[in-house]
């Protein structure tokens, strides 16, 4: 017990307010970060888990978080960076006495991707599911385990998805441009705090920073996957220049970079001045286990 109280100090997220702690920072290389994973914390508790990239179920069990105390999972798209993890987590929930529930919110299908239900039909589905052994959570008329498919169609169209409204935080959805695979942004609203997690996002996302104009978000959390300069794969990621550009148009309180890839991270000083020509507040690179408060505008 005493174990699990120091290692869930380690995030280091305040007691009070709205805050993000960065389970995993890195992308999909084997670079030594976790694939993405974000714990939005609530006054000091962790409620959400944003993506569940590759290693997030370690980071969840080095922080002392039992990912059955959470009220949803909501994943941003459904490339194996951002979701690989998601059937080791659902298993370790499985042990939890009472059984435990879980909301699990994402991505609508189109094309070339399954939608977030028949993702997880194709995992855990009770005749042909690779992990049926796990087809408990989709049993009976209320699965422990609630899919929401989320629209992720117009990334040009400025509009909100309310996923959670309780007393305490909102939780939202706005689609955004990520090459040909559907993907979301997430905001989260507290106490008159506001938190963006912008996803993997192209600059082509003209909804995104739309919908999110002078929002003012305390905390943004960009992807920072791809270096400034020709030869890139624009239509996936934003450059660091653009990056600058949505923080400048958010009026982002503060900035912090995430997804962080060797490529972007070799040209980090080149990156940052590129960013630096459009956004002037505070930014950080993350790394695992560091903790972001989101305060509200002054
Ligand atoms: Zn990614
Ligand atoms: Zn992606």
């Amino acid at each position: 017990m005493m174990l699990a109280v120091l290692m869930a100090g380690a995030l280091a997220c305040p007691a009070s307010g709205l805050a993000v702690a960065v389970l995993g920072s890195g992308g999909p290389i084997a670079e030594g970060r976790a694939g993405p994973a974000y714990l939005v914390h609530i006054a000091g508790r962790p409620r959400l888990l944003i993506d569940a990239g590759p290693g997030a179920l370690l980071r969840l069990g080095e922080a002392g978080v039992a990912p059955e105390r959470l009220d949803a999972i909501a994943l941003s798209h459904l490339h194996v960076d951002h979701a690989g993890d998601l059937p080791a987590i659902l298993k370790s929930a499985n042990f939890a006495d009472p059984p435990a529930r879980l909301a699990l919110f994402g991505p609508d299908g189109r094309g070339l991707f399954p939608g977030t239900r028949q993702h997880v039909m194709a995992l855990l589905g009770e005749q042909s599911g690779a992990y049926r052994y796990l087809a408990d959570w989709l049993a009976g008329p209320q699965p422990r385990l609630a899919i929401t498919d989320v629209p992720s169609g117009d990334p040009d169209r400025p509009h909100e998805t309310l996923l959670v409204d309780w007393p305490d935080y909102r939780l939202s959805a706005i689609a955004v441009h990520h090459g040909v695979v559907p993907a979301l942004a997430f905001v989260v609203r507290s106490g008159g705090a506001t938190a963006v997690l912008a996803g993997d996002q192209s600059e082509f996302s003209a909804g995104f920073d739309a919908a999110l104009a002078a929002s003012r978000p305390g905390l943004l959390i960009m992807h920072h996957a791809i270096p400034e300069g020709p030869g890139q794969p624009r239509g996936l990621h934003r450059p660091p220049a653009r990056i600058g550009a949505a923080a400048a148009v958010l009026q982002a309180g503060q900035l912090v970079l995430s997804h962080n890839m060797k490529r972007a991270l070799d040209r980090q000083d080149e990156g940052l001045a590129a960013l630096r020509q459009s956004y002037a507040g505070p930014v950080s690179i993350a790394v695992d286990g560091a903790c972001y408060a989101a305060s509200p505008p002054q």
